[in-house]
């Protein structure tokens, strides 16, 4: 199963004792960090085995019936329940997922949380729909709920900070540089998390009132020379990007820069074109992968997680 990597770390815990019993874990984890669409096929095989899974991430191993308080449920033949052996009590695991009121199958759902877990760059509803053989508008419909699935959270973000401005989308002329385009604010941590938000403006009561929700008070703040961050209560450092200069010994926002020019390679390489209003929820999908690109576990494993963790 795909959150192996938990049991491998509870079996053999990483130790300095003994070099070739970590090299071992090491090795298994390295395996189980990608995984591939072999493991995915032996792993998932049907519907029933889908929901399974769910059942049991959601329930765990040992549920005890919450009516008649004893152990014990087997799954209802054509029906996406299962239901308590002694007094009949039905449980629906799909309630509250992404996949409730779902006609699609569960292996085609499961097959499309592998292949955005698969690609960093984004999956198009077009490429959903060739691979599951549904309709555009299920493969479009599929891809908005999993990246919902990919939300950011209400993490606070600490210790130094870049905090950088965007425009995104629209096509720009010379006189008209930023009016079709969605503005963009985001923060990210040296080394760590980033957060990325669409807002309807950029001025300084907005990137306040952003870095106020989403960083730490005692946040050492990293930006441009961009006067919306002068009233920011932060200590803060700047580069002066209009003479060129983009680096000042630790002083620079090559970190968020970085993640712009990812979003914006693949939005432009895999979408095209994103509509202002669904543009968080890509932003989302790119942040998820950015936030989770040291993780010890797959991102599949991840997202299936988050499938009974979220409340939606
Ligand atoms: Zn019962």
């Amino acid at each position: 199963m795909p959150n192996c990597q938990d049991n491998i770390l509870r079996n053999y815990p990483l130790t300095a004792s003994n070099i070739y019993d970590n090299l071992y874990v090491v090795l298994l984890l390295i395996n189980f960090m990608s995984y591939t669409i072999k493991q995915f096929n032996q792993d998932f095989p049907s519907d029933d085995v889908c929901l399974n899974y769910i059942f049991k991430q959601k329930y765990g191993e040992d549920f005890i019936c919450p009516k008649c308080h004893k152990q014990g449920f087997y799954k209802v033949s054509h029906r996406k329940c299962y239901a308590c052996a002694w007094c009949g009590h039905q449980i629906y695991p799909l309630s509250g997922t992404i996949f409730h009121k779902s006609s699609t199958k569960l292996t085609n759902w499961f097959y499309a949380l592998f292949l955005f877990s698969a690609s960093k760059n984004g999956v198009s509803a077009k490429e959903l729909e060739r691979h599951l053989g549904v309709t555009y508008k299920c493969a479009w419909r599929m891809a908005k709920q999993i990246r919902i699935l990919m939300s950011q959270n209400k993490d606070i973000l600490e210790g130094i900070i870049e905090a950088d401005e965007t425009y995104i989308g629209g096509k720009a002329t010379s006189e008209n540089r930023f009016d079709n385009k969605a503005s963009v604010l985001g923060v990210v941590e040296r080394k760590g998390r980033a957060k990325v938000r669409r807002v309807e403006n950029i001025d300084s009561h907005t990137v306040t009132k952003y870095l106020k929700q989403n960083i730490d008070s005692q946040s050492h703040l990293m930006t441009d020379e961009s006067p919306v961050y002068d009233k920011t209560p932060y200590q803060r450092e700047s580069v002066k990007h209009r003479v060129k200069e983009f680096v000042r010994g630790n002083v620079h926002t090559n970190s968020i820069e970085g993640l712009w020019s990812l979003i914006k390679r693949s939005i432009d390489g895999t979408y095209h074109c994103v509509s202002e209003r669904h543009l968080q929820h890509y932003l989302d999908e790119f942040v998820f992968h950015y936030n989770h690109r040291k993780s010890k576990q797959s991102i599949f494993s991840l997202l299936l997680k988050r499938l009974v963790e979220k409340p939606y």
